[in-house]
């Protein structure tokens, strides 16, 4: 049996990832799942919105499940997601893109994974007021943390047989920050001479994305861009309902969906479950279990493909309950 830490999450988090155990546990693969609390549900209890026993929990086990939390706009406390991925030094946040026929997405030939660094830059949450009218934020960026997202990105282009690296910057402005962040990125580059590596500047990746998505295969971005990048592929695929992801380090892994806790549908039991179900199918492949994982996937694909069984947000009117089993008897 295997040990995985479960933080169900706030909102729409349990509905979600409930029904991910549910249809790992119908794969036939046991996890003995340690559920703890993080974001506002752990606020609510302990008056912190991530505790130590959470931590030790996801340090131990090395992989976790985990749903989407609140965060808090402007307040004064800092959101529990960053500081986890502080703390656990989850460097990279990954996020497979790719087109499921009979999602609402533009396009049906879109395959690509994001690889976005998940410490530094703006998001560091270094800021302060200047006076009463002006307020500051430091962006770092390093040279260590800027090659390891790189390396990670172009090792896992070599595994995965994939094809080009792109480097999206903007370090024609941001000389010095997006400028070192490029530098490193190229010299990793420079070490797998077998994958082709281009780069652009992050605006006109947008740009270029929308236009054919189908160009793009591993990409690799600051922080920032990343989740600016992330969001909008999301987007390109059908929406954040079925975009799965991976914060991940050297010591654990933190599977979550892309999208947040959706509290304007929280507690219907109409969320849709893909991207929790899909996180587990990365979860499944990252412990090995690459059989159980390509089911999961091809009876999400079925169940889409097919229509009849999908939540509102996919055009159906089932509910997450009604969705979940349809991809278990479909299993
Ligand atoms: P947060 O503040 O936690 O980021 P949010 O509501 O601002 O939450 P999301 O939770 O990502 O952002 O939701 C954005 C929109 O997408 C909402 O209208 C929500 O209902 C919808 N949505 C998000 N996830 C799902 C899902 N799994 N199923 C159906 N709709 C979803």
């Amino acid at each position: 049996m295997y040990k995985a830490t479960l933080i169900l999450g706030d909102g729409i988090g349990p509905e979600v990832i409930k029904a991910a155990t549910s249809v790992i546990e119908a794969a036939g693969v046991d996890i003995g799942w340690d559920e703890k609390m993080v974001g506002q549900a752990a606020l609510t209890k302990y008056n912190n919105s991530l505790p130590d026993d959470a931590i030790n929990s996801i340090e131990i086990n090395r992989i976790a499940l985990k749903g989407p939390t609140t965060t808090e706009i402007g307040k004064g406390f800092r959101s529990a997601n960053i500081s986890l991925r502080q703390r656990l030094n989850l460097y990279a946040n990954v996020r497979p893109i790719k087109s499921i026929e009979g999602t609402k997405g533009k396009y049906d030939n879109i395959d690509m994974v994001i690889f976005r660094e998940n410490t530094e830059d703006l998001y560091m949450g270094i800021e302060h007021m200047v006076g009463k009218d002006a307020a500051e934020s430091i962006k770092i960026i390093t040279r260590e943390a800027s090659e390891r997202i790189a390396s990670m990105a172009f090792s896992y282009a070599v595994k995965e047989k994939r094809k080009k690296v792109t480097c999206a910057h903007k370090a024609n402005i941001m000389k010095l920050t997006d400028g070192l962040f490029l530098s490193s990125v190229r010299s990793v580059a420079s070490k797998f001479p077998d994958i082709e590596y281009e780069e652009v500047i992050a605006d006109s990746l947008f740009m270029k994305m929308v236009m054919k998505p189908e160009n793009y295969d591993v990409l690799v971005l600051p922080n920032l861009y990343g989740d600016l990048l992330s969001e909008m592929s999301a987007g390109l695929v059908g929406g954040l309902g079925i975009v799965p992801g991976v914060n991940i380090g050297v010591e654990a892994a933190v599977f979550e969906p892309t999208h947040g806790t959706a509290l304007d549908i929280a507690g219907q039991g109409i969320a849709n479950p893909t991207a929790a179900i899909l996180c587990g199918v990365m979860l499944l492949r990252h412990i090995g279990e690459k059989d159980a994982a390509d089911r999961i996937y091809n009876s999400v694909r079925n169940v889409i493909r097919n229509g009849k069984y999908v939540t509102r947000d996919l055009g159906g009117c089932s509910n997450t309950l009604e969705m979940t089993k349809a991809i278990i008897d479909s299993l």
